[in-house]
């Protein structure tokens, strides 16, 4: 069973939440708050235009953004690169993907020319990125230095 790890937006309390169980309204295990809307870590996930704003631009955590393609070579290579750098980062940084092929307001919002490229944001802005494929330990750098 996958499970994601959900950082409590009201007390910081970390909460295992199966990932089967993401239609259920899950509750903090500390303080009961709703962890509707807040962010899992320890997976990826799927960026479209109506969750970008909540889950990039108010996470309490760093975010790294993959933009992809599904038809872009590198960006298969990358991926699985992407999902063990979201395992290894849980309940520290929130790990997601965009499709560029069916996103592509937001693509052309951030001037993404070519894929993959890897967005890091903190505290909402844009602080970093990586055109290009680049290997996981340069990634996990990145990510490191906006903990
Ligand atoms: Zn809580």
């Amino acid at each position: 069973m996958t499970t994601a790890l959900v950082v409590c937006p009201d007390c910081a309390a970390k909460n295992r939440v199966p990932t089967e169980k993401e239609h259920l309204q899950a509750k903090c295990g500390r303080c009961g708050a709703s962890l509707q809307g807040a962010a899992r870590t320890g997976v990826v996930i799927g960026l479209n235009d109506a969750n970008f704003g909540g889950i990039v631009e108010q996470s309490p955590l760093p975010v790294m953004v993959d933009f992809y393609s599904p038809t872009c070579g590198p960006c298969k290579m990358v991926a699985p690169l992407v999902e063990n750098i979201a395992a290894s980062f849980a309940g520290r940084a929130v790990v997601c993907k965009l499709d560029t092929s069916t996103h592509q307001t937001l693509a052309s919002r951030f001037q993404i020319r070519g894929v993959p490229t890897m967005l890091f944001f903190k505290d909402g802005q844009l602080v970093d990125q990586v055109v290009g494929a680049a290997g996981q330990p340069e990634l996990e750098r990145r990510l490191e230095q906006l903990l």
